[in-house]
């Protein structure tokens, strides 16, 4: 009889596993593989994201001493670039990005001038959508050509049904500075995701293959308490209907050249291109391998089973997320946690620092 079953081991299970160590846990894996979507594979040398790019970044001091007691961090920093028909535009949006698309612009001052004389003539209030939101921040020069495609690519919807909040997180400098994020610390683990997900799980009985809900009721007769971080409607047999996820699709590609992109990240923004960046791994840990893998992401719908990705952050979704959340709330052996159980547009210093507080109240 063990402790804790967690179901699933990403960075919330992981986490939760390694503060839990006092007390006896199970590890139950779906996939061949630990880490949830911070798994990497290494190929040439070169560590793929395979699951998507994960950029490392944090102002919580006590997350960022956390992870770096199980690994080294390198001093990546996320500066991504614009592709919009083949303008090149950094990214943020900052002063660099400013006077590349208004070269008349020189000034902190002027740009002010230059979004507010858009601001005014789109003629918005308070912003009731994404879009004006982004007018309303930016401008509609930078709307349409870095935001609009991107985001309604991303999104498989017009900019004008989505929530305001998703643009919140890109930040509006009046500096020139393409640091992507504004956050205290950044980096990404020195030889990959990997390295964190099996400190974290070392020492720790780990099922990988093993799927939990197919086979509940045996499972939950090993354990007093369970820790569950997949689909929260899953979990329930979607009884109350289906929480709707947006997918993505990678293609990857091994090129035989060194550098073929120049930067780790280059969104492609125009609604046109049919994904919305290329990733070339190599450049997360500066890597100098004579070859070189990109990968394409492409944005896709999303049936259950499939890979979830990015919860949909609609009215319908969230309310049905409460409902499932009261039917959790019942459940009282069972702590549900992470990106799927909370259907939460997670960061990763979010997780740990939601799985350290909640092991906090269960473990003590
Ligand atoms: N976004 C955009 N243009 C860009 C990059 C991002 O309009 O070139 C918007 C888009 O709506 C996206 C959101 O900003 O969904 C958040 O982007 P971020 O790169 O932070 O998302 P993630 O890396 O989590 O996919």
């Amino acid at each position: 009889m063990y402790d804790y079953l967690i179901v699933g081991s990403g960075l919330f299970g992981a986490v939760f596993a390694h503060e839990a160590k006092a007390k006896s846990c199970l590890v139950l894996e779906r996939r061949g593989h630990a880490g949830g979507i911070v798994y990497c594979e290494e190929k040439d040398g070169i560590n793929i994201h395979k699951y998507g790019a994960h950029i490392f970044h944090t102002s919580y001091k006590e997350v960022w001493e956390y992870v770096n007691r199980f690994v080294e961090f390198n001093n990546y920093v996320n500066s991504p670039v614009a592709n919009f028909r083949g303008e090149l535009y950094n990214l943020p949006f900052n002063m660099n990005t400013f006077t590349k698309l208004w070269p008349e612009v020189r000034t902190p001052a002027e740009v002010a001038a230059k979004i507010e004389a858009e601001r005014r003539e789109a003629g918005i209030g308070e912003p009731r959508n994404l879009e004006e939101q982004a007018i309303s921040l930016i401008g509609r020069t930078v709307y349409e050509k870095l935001i609009k495609g991107y985001t309604e690519k991303q999104w498989g919807r017009s900019c004008t049904e989505l929530p305001a909040f998703i643009i919140k997180r890109l930040p509006v400098r009046y500096t020139f500075d393409n640091n992507y994020f504004n956050d205290r610390y950044q980096g990404i683990p020195v030889g990959g995701y990997n390295k964190l997900i099996d400190a974290l799980l070392e020492g720790i009985e780990v099922r990988l293959n093993t799927d939990y809900l197919k086979d509940k009721a045996a499972f939950d007769k090993l354990a007093a308490k369970v820790v569950y971080t997949g689909p929260i409607d899953e979990y329930f047999g979607y009884e109350l209907g289906k929480l709707e996820y947006r997918g993505l699709r990678f293609e990857t590609e091994r090129l035989e050249e060194e550098n073929h992109q120049g930067v780790a990240v280059m969104n492609y923004t125009a609604r046109e291109v049919p994904y919305t960046r290329i990733i070339e791994h190599k450049h997360f840990e500066f890597g100098t391998q004579p070859v070189t893998y990109v990968t394409r992401e492409y944005p896709a719908t999303w049936q259950p089973g499939e890979e979830a990705y990015y919860p949909v952050n609609d009215d319908r979704n969230q309310a049905l997320c409460q409902r499932y959340q009261e039917l959790a709330a019942k459940e009282s052996n069972v702590i549900f946690g992470g990106r799927l159980a909370e259907y939460k547009y997670y960061d990763m210093d979010d997780v740990i620092k939601s799985a350290l507080e909640k092991v906090v109240v269960v473990c003590g």
